[in-house]
């Protein structure tokens, strides 16, 4: 992969590129280690070790046991499973849509709010609190409640992660620099929920299915090279993610999404008069990648549920932008970056005169 292909690329809340780390580790597991992990014979056993292995990174990266750490396909399995499995849930309304439609199908209400303060629903069996939206990157705290489930999926190798009094958490291993349609979901001393697929005996006989064993190799590395660096890409994010700041907030009638706790690695702004895609076009024009919402609402019309939760008025909603960092994104990157959304803005403004 060229080094501008990842320096230039400002949309790492919808998927980050691959570690070329992870990618190294996953080979062997698609070439010559291509065993069944549940198999007996040597083949079998190779992939069983690397798939423990791997979960011995990721449940080292949350601070608990391998045993709580169960593979799925990512978040959103991980998400319609824990919500299927209680009743009555209620949720936050700054849900990914893997919880929030979810959510919505099965009749569960919505955590009160006012901004990003969240009012307890006492009569819930289990609530869903977001971590780290990815929408805004804002930090949310979760009420008091019976039981918790927190999607830590822009969280995981990004931030530290506290889970105590989690009782379920949920992750994608592509937003931490490993491979698409992986992730896992942590339970809490491993006390079994019911099953979400039914087959084999994979994963305790919780999620049947062959292992997808080169994919969970390459989780398990983004989550050990997360626990080596995290310190590191923390800062080298924030001190883009102000660069980007200081550029925009020098463009008139802008504003600023950001909680008073917010994940470095997420910007979210918005400008007066302006349509937020079309600053993604223009964007892209000059060879960046941005977006105007989360990558899985960003081709429907609808406004977002979160900033509308957020009581961003819609003529503000529109012009939103986010932009989202990686350990790979360089200062000059982030700066002509700055400077192209800002000359966009102007440019379209200049126009609509
Ligand atoms: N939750 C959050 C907070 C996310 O940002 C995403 C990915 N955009 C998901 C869940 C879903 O992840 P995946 O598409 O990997 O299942």
């Amino acid at each position: 992969m060229s080094d501008s292909a990842r320096a230039n690329y400002f949309d790492n809340a919808a998927t980050t590129p691959l570690d070329p780390t992870a990618l190294a580790e996953m080979l062997p597991y698609l070439e010559d280690d291509f065993g069944n992990a549940n198999s007996i014979h040597a083949w079998g056993q190779r992939a069983h070790a690397a798939v423990e292995t791997a979960r011995q990174h990721v449940a080292d990266l949350l601070r608990c046991a391998p045993e709580e750490v169960v593979f799925t396909s990512g978040a959103t399995e991980s998400n319609n499973w824990i919500l299927k499995s209680f009743s009555p849930v209620t949720v936050s309304p700054f849900e990914h849509s893997s919880v929030w439609e979810t959510a919505k199908t099965l009749g569960n209400r919505t955590l009160a709010n006012d901004g990003y303060k969240l009012f307890a629903d006492p009569e819930a069996e289990l609530v869903s609190v977001m971590l780290v939206n990815n929408e805004t990157g804002a930090v949310l705290t979760p009420p008091p409640t019976k039981r918790l489930h927190r999607d830590v999926t822009q969280a995981l190798g990004k931030l530290p992660i506290d889970l105590t009094g989690v009782g379920y958490a949920s992750m994608s291993a592509h937003k931490l620099y490993g491979p698409k349609g992986v992730g896992a979901l942590y339970i809490r001393n491993a006390v079994p929920l019911g099953p979400l697929l039914n087959g084999g005996e994979q994963e305790d006989g919780l999620r049947a299915g062959t292992l997808n064993v080169p994919a969970i190799v390459g989780f398990g590395t983004a989550c050990r090279l997360a626990s080596e660096r995290m310190e590191s890409d923390l800062h080298h994010v924030q001190s883009l993610r102000e660069a980007v700041q200081e550029t925009l907030s020098k463009v008139t009638d802008y504003r600023d999404n950001s909680s008073e706790s917010n994940s470095p690695y997420i910007l979210s702004v918005s400008f007066l008069g302006v349509e937020g895609e079309t600053l993604v076009v223009e964007a892209d024009a000059k060879g960046y990648a941005v977006s105007s919402g989360a990558a899985c609402s960003s081709r429907s019309n609808e406004p977002s549920h979160v900033l509308t939760a957020l009581g961003i008025e819609p003529e503000w909603l529109r012009g939103t932008v986010r932009v989202s960092f990686s350990r790979w994104n360089t200062e000059e990157a982030a700066r002509d970056l700055a400077k192209a959304i800002a000359g966009a803005v102007e440019k379209l403004r200049s126009r609509g005169k």
